[in-house]
């Protein structure tokens, strides 16, 4: 049986659930996620799309998925496919249920003309500016435009030119006859078709005409027989225009449309046209940059689905805007590894230790839990051997009182093997520290405190020199160091980068196996993090880690 992917309470469930009890829609539930294909989904969008396919799931409906595809500019079908496999990736179908707004261009132009002939529409052919200036503001009703009164065969006919191309853009648009007194902007005659002379990714070159959204939307979703129209709260003063259009057209469907706040993160940038810009101007390496907060990116950093399903779940639904913490994803993201992800040893920046008592050529084979708390996952297998590796942090040469780690003349507890005395510390002519000499002590094994010492404190993580396995490892941070980075224009936002958002450690190693592993595949080194290999360049032959978050919060309090 597949997992349950319903949601929890909240207020939008509690709406439909009454709907239900009141015998509304003959007891359907169908709800849709409207993305537009100008460019990839983000963890808001994954928001939305919980909700409206956790809902119907919760209630035996169904999710349709439309593309809302009214503005050819910035649309393409690279960004169609994407959209539908990261929806996927999220662990969410649509069936059959696929639609493009485009597909319904004929029907919509229909309406159109209806509401011309009721008299509710007319062709506007002043300039853009005209128009604008006569809207009014919020405190200052707007003018009727003074092409207001044409007369319905009028406004076919120039609907109708519009249509075959004969104006050029921008010097007609069809508005809606509403109110130009109304304290909602929204419905000062609004714009519902304007011409634009460009080729569409699916209608290609039939339109010169493109519905605007206001327009497309509650139609589409009258089409599509729609029960709740889920969206977020800035569509909330849109709300009177689309009941306006669909009780004007009497049409036989009417959806009810129901705001929540969207989400925000952060330490985030969260919209596609900075997503665009960051792209644009080489700050990331793409769309799926482990990042960005796209879904892709996400995903590539290692975050899994199922965590970003509970995080969608866990900060709720709500009319309140708000911000969420980055901290508190990562959080989730953490919980959901720490059951799911085996353990292994890496070493990021390795010093070599020789150990000189150990015979040159002697193997012998410790033993880790591949999971601390699952024993069932069974154990992997160390080598040690005369030379090992260890992480350069793990030793300081100055060290203060409190380091447990190693250090001259110090103690330090190998994982799982045992303890090693360091006796001489060997440097290159620059002074870097290239090599520890350092001496074991047998009986340590089984976890014995070398004679005369106190309890050894610290316990680091190593890997045989011999048979570690080179790795290129990707430490990933928090693109911004600002909480707030979109409250910023361009150039500040820019300087609201973290200059720390990514080092790659080139010369790293890993556990011997985990070249083998497929990309996409979670890890926890242990001390370091939770890491994944890359599901774009990893390989047997070139083995590539991405950190996906660290064991703790390093920003809270910062
Ligand atoms: P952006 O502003 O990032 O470009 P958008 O809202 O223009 O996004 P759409 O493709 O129109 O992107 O969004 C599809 C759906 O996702 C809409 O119903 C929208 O309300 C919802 N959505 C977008 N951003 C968020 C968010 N941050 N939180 C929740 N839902 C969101
Ligand atoms: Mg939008």
């Amino acid at each position: 049986m597949s997992e349950s992917k319903t949601v929890g309470p909240n207020f939008v469930k509690a709406i439909i659930q009454k709907d239900l009890e009141a015998g509304k829609n003959q007891g359907q539930v169908i709800t849709r996620f409207p993305p537009e294909p100008n460019g990839y989904l983000h963890i808001g969008h994954a928001k939305s799309i919980c909700l409206n396919f956790g809902l119907a799931e919760s209630f035996n409906g169904r999710c349709h998925l439309r593309f809302d595809d009214t503005n050819p500019v910035a649309e393409d079908p690279e960004f169609v496919d994407a959209i539908q496999e990261d929806i996927k990736w999220l662990g969410f179908d649509w069936g059959e249920h696929l639609y493009f707004a485009s597909d319904y261009f004929h029907k919509l132009y229909d309406f159109a003309i209806e509401l011309i002939k009721m008299d509710k529409a007319f062709v506007d052919t002043g300039s853009v500016e005209e128009i604008r200036e006569a809207r009014g503001t919020l405190t200052e009703p707007g003018k009727n435009s003074p092409h207001r009164n044409r007369s319905v065969e009028e406004n076919l006919e120039l609907f109708e030119k519009m249509k075959k191309g004969e104006f050029e853009e921008g010097k007609a648009v069809l508005r809606a006859k509403i109110d130009m007194s109304s304290p909602n902007m929204n419905l000062r005659d609004p714009i519902l078709y304007r011409i634009k002379k460009v080729a569409h990714h699916r209608a290609g070159n039939e339109w010169s005409i493109y519905p605007m959204y206001d327009f497309t939307h509650p139609l589409s979703d009258m089409l599509e027989g729609i029960t709740h129209s889920v969206c977020t709260l800035e569509f909330e003063d849109h709300r009177p225009l689309y009941d306006w259009l669909l009780d004007t057209l009497k049409t036989p469907c009417h959806p009810q449309q129901i705001e929540f706040a969207r989400l925000n993160l952060d330490y985030t940038m969260m919209s596609k046209r900075r997503f665009i810009e960051l792209i644009a101007n080489k700050t990331v390496a793409g769309w799926d940059d482990p990042r960005m907060p796209t879904i892709r990116g996400l995903r590539r950093l290692g975050f899994r689905a199922e965590a970003i399903r509970s995080f969608a779940e866990k900060v709720g639904v709500t009319k309140k805007n708000s911000i969420s913490e980055l901290s508190y994803l990562e959080q989730t993201v953490r919980e959901d590894l720490d059951v799911y992800a085996d353990r292994a040893f890496a070493v990021l920046d390795p010093i070599k230790v020789v150990i000189e008592n150990w015979d040159e050529g002697k193997k012998e084979v410790f033993e880790g839990p591949k999971h601390p708390k699952d024993e069932a996952r069974g154990n992997r297998k160390l080598t040690m051997t005369r030379e090992i590796y260890i992480d350069r942090s793990d030793f300081l040469e100055e060290a203060p009182k409190k380091f447990f780690r190693l250090k001259p003349d110090g103690h330090v507890r190998l994982r799982y093997a045992f303890v090693v005395h360091c006796h001489e510390v060997i440097k290159d002519d620059s002074g870097k520290v290239v090599e520890l000499r350092c001496t074991y002590d047998e009986r340590t094994k089984n976890g014995v405190t070398p004679e005369g010492e106190k309890k050894v404190k610290g316990i680091i993580h190593w890997l045989s020199a011999e048979e570690a396995v080179p790795a290129e490892i990707r430490l990933y941070d928090r693109l911004f160091s600002d909480p707030n980075p979109a409250s910023k224009n361009h150039e500040d936002w820019t300087q609201t980068l973290n200059p720390n958002s990514l080092e790659v450690m080139k010369n790293a190693f890993v556990e011997p196996g985990l070249e083998s592993l497929a990309p996409e595949s979670h890890v926890q080194f242990e001390r370091l993090g939770f890491f994944v290999t890359d599901r774009r360049d990893h390989s047997k032959d070139h083995v590539v880690f991405n950190r996906t978050v660290t064991l703790r919060d390093n920003w809270t309090n910062k």
